[in-house]
């Protein structure tokens, strides 16, 4: 077929600004972390949930905080227009999980561990790593008090990025204290940012009465600046927040899993208490984070369920895939059959559905077209072996088998060779 120059279809057929295809050539990364992310929390021993991607809005509202760049400025919202109720495309999964969970009593019978995957919508200006629609790695725990299982899930996200091949991300952990510390530390804040008011931006000086911790997390210079002198939660932490969090660094130190206390981190979301991380890379410029998390203790009872400690953690998936190596993975695909010929169709089909009986994964060759255009499909398809069956081989009761790749999926010159058809599955085998 000739190729066709890409043409663009009217805007209002294009793709939502912010929301992006995953094309095949793309797809082998995100088939490739699914499959790592889902092995390493089943061996930790945490189950598959799942949550619908639209909730009512006053769920989200009332889990995340009014006074946050979530709730204010990002959230997808609109109303059912058949019955009028509000509702909101999920913009993390926190909420969702914990709500089913309220819903279907899940903690009745003791703890539960369980990880999520699946796409997020934030109203956010688009830029490389940060997308209106986007993916995460959602892992949570329920019912445990912690420190231990604080600490589990970040040594878990250790051996996920050990087994990704990412070396270069830092552990920064902190703790926001209990309920009690936090009013104390709160006052002491908006004394401190009283002080300085001139160095606020207006995002800063709005939320200096509704939501001053928030500010601490602030990008503005000035503000960077004020920061530095503020007063540190550290300093004002009860004895259970103190062993707490002690606690957790003790265990990850015995794991031998590296970390830094940052005071800076306080999370997105108001339900966070005591610990509070990220993982962050240095790896594009500015630090990203690339995983953030925490314990959310009140949130069960907050959102109507019984009282219910938590904690877990949203791993953006697409800030992930951007430090993965781009090599082209192998296309997965054992053999391409070529075939030329009525009787060489028949032959071609039966021989596919044997190998796929016996676990191979085979394309087959449709559409016609000369042998030499199907060879250069079967080259393309990025499959091991090029399977050729022709008027000869049908007779015969043979196929031509000719090496493609090798193991890695690079391009090799190999011997084309002649195999009886009921061998040719131990031959790709071998
Ligand atoms: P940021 O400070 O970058 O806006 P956040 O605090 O809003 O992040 P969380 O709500 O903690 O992020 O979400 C957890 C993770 O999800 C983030 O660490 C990031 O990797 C990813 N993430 C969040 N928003 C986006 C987005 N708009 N596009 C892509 N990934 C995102
Ligand atoms: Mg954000």
């Amino acid at each position: 077929m000739e190729k066709t120059p890409a043409t663009k279809p009217p805007v209002a057929l294009q793709a939502v600004k912010g929301m992006n295809d995953v094309l095949p050539a793309e797809s082998a990364k995100w088939e490739y972390f699914e499959q790592t992310a889902t092995r390493v929390a089943r061996q930790y021993g945490y189950r598959n949930m799942r949550a619908p991607i639209v909730e009512h809005t006053p769920l989200f509202v009332r889990s995340i905080g009014e006074v946050t760049d979530i709730v204010e400025k990002e959230m997808y919202s609109f109303e059912d227009k058949l019955n009028g109720e509000k509702l909101t495309l999920r913009p993390e999964l926190t909420a969702g999980l914990v709500r089913a969970s309220i819903e279907s009593n899940l903690v009745y019978n003791g703890p539960v561990r369980v990880y999520c995957l699946g796409q997020m919508f934030r109203h956010e200006r688009p830029q490389k790593g940060r997308y209106r629609q986007f993916s995460q790695f959602d892992v949570e725990c329920f019912g445990f008090e912690g420190p231990d299982v604080d600490a589990e899930i970040m040594i878990m996200t250790a051996r996920l990025w050990r087994e990704l091949g990412i070396p270069d991300v830092r552990l920064e952990i902190n703790t926001l204290g209990g309920v009690k510390e936090r009013i104390v530390y709160r006052n002491e804040l908006i004394r401190h940012y009283e002080a300085n008011l001139e160095a606020l931006d207006d995002e800063a000086k709005r939320r200096l009465h509704t939501n001053p911790m928030r500010i601490l997390d602030s990008k503005v210079a000035s503000v960077i600046e004020v920061n530095k002198t503020a007063p540190n939660l550290l300093d004002s932490l009860e004895r259970d927040s103190r062993a707490h969090f002690d606690g957790l660094q003790q265990l990850l130190t015995d794991a031998g899993v590296p970390f830094v206390v940052n005071p800076r981190i306080v999370r997105g979301m108001d339900y966070y208490n005591r610990t509070a991380f990220e993982f962050v890379t240095e790896r594009f410029g500015a630090p990203l984070t690339v995983c953030g998390g925490g314990r959310y203790d009140g949130l069960f009872e907050q959102l109507g369920g019984k009282p219910t400690p938590a904690i877990g953690f949203g791993m953006g998936i697409e800030r992930v895939l951007m430090m993965l190596p781009d090599e082209q993975k192998s296309s997965g695909l054992d053999a391409y059959i070529v075939h030329a010929g009525v009787g060489a169709q028949k032959t071609a089909s039966t021989l596919s559905e044997s190998l796929r009986n016996a676990g191979l994964a085979v394309a087959q060759h449709a559409g016609g077209g000369s042998f030499k255009s199907q060879m250069k499909k079967a080259d393309a398809s990025g499959a091991r072996f090029a399977l050729i069956i022709g008027d000869n081989e049908v007779s015969a009761g043979t196929v031509a088998v000719k090496p493609l790749r090798d193991a890695n999926g690079s391009p090799i010159q190999g011997e084309q060779a002649i195999i009886t058809s009921s061998a040719v599955a131990a031959h790709l085998r071998s």
